[in-house]
């Protein structure tokens, strides 16, 4: 069995990882607490552990990858997450982005379509530590109509087009953070939703994410 272990090296790794962060322009202090509180390395295979704080992405296991922190941090600030929110994840992928909504506080749905990577949050290092934190397994696309509506929802996965449902089981006044797909990269969007059910877009710079794919995967 795997031991984890933070240690005072993963530590200042990770503080430096924070002021790479700033100097890119995060300034939400609350994502910075929550990314310096999450030992990234735990999600990652134990020979990544010296690489689990460069700020680039990783491939995890099934052909997916973990995020590059830049992207989490940027995404998750764009999003302006508070306390108690209800925030839908689509793409649980290795966990990281939803752990990191999770101990900003929000309550978190997480939906993953590939089985292999859901059945993986069983064994989840933090299991027990968020309660506030729920796996899915299903098509993101679809949502989940019976925890809707959302204060918020994330999509970690490059979308070919802004899924309605998604808008749908949005509050009015909510946000959703999503890329949408322009070939190699995406155009990270932040949507708004008006009391109409009508909403604001606002666009800010381009990403590349693994595809947003229809349907659940058994393999
Ligand atoms: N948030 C993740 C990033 C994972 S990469 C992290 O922090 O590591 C994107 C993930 O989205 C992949 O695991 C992929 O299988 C998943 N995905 C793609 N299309 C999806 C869909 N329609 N519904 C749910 N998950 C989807």
């Amino acid at each position: 069995m795997r031991i984890f272990e933070d240690t005072y090296r993963h530590k200042g790794m990770r503080k430096k990882l924070m002021d790479i962060l700033r100097e890119k322009g995060i300034t939400d202090e609350s994502v910075l607490a929550a990314m310096n509180n999450i030992p990234r390395h735990f999600f990652l295979d134990t020979a990544l552990d010296n690489i689990a704080y460069e700020d680039r992405a990783f491939p995890i296991s099934d052909g997916q990858t973990i995020s590059q922190p830049y992207t989490v941090a940027f995404q998750t600030q764009l999003l302006q997450v508070e306390v108690q929110e209800k925030v839908l994840e689509i793409g649980t992928g290795s966990i990281y982005q939803a752990t990191v909504l999770a101990e900003i506080g929000a309550k978190v749905f997480t939906i993953e379509r590939q089985k292999n990577l859901f059945d993986k949050s069983k064994l989840y290092v933090f299991r027990g530590k968020y309660p506030n934190l729920k796996f899915f397994y299903g098509d993101g696309f679809e949502g989940l109509p019976t925890f809707a509506p959302f204060d918020k929802v994330i999509i970690t996965a490059a979308a070919p087009y802004i899924p309605p449902k998604l808008i749908a089981q949005l509050k009015p006044g909510g946000m959703m953070v999503i890329p949408v797909d322009q070939g190699e990269q995406q155009r990270m969007l932040r949507l708004t939703k008006n009391a109409d059910g009508s909403y604001m877009e606002e666009a800010f710079h381009n990403f590349s994410f693994v595809p947003m794919l229809k349907g659940k995967e058994r393999g």
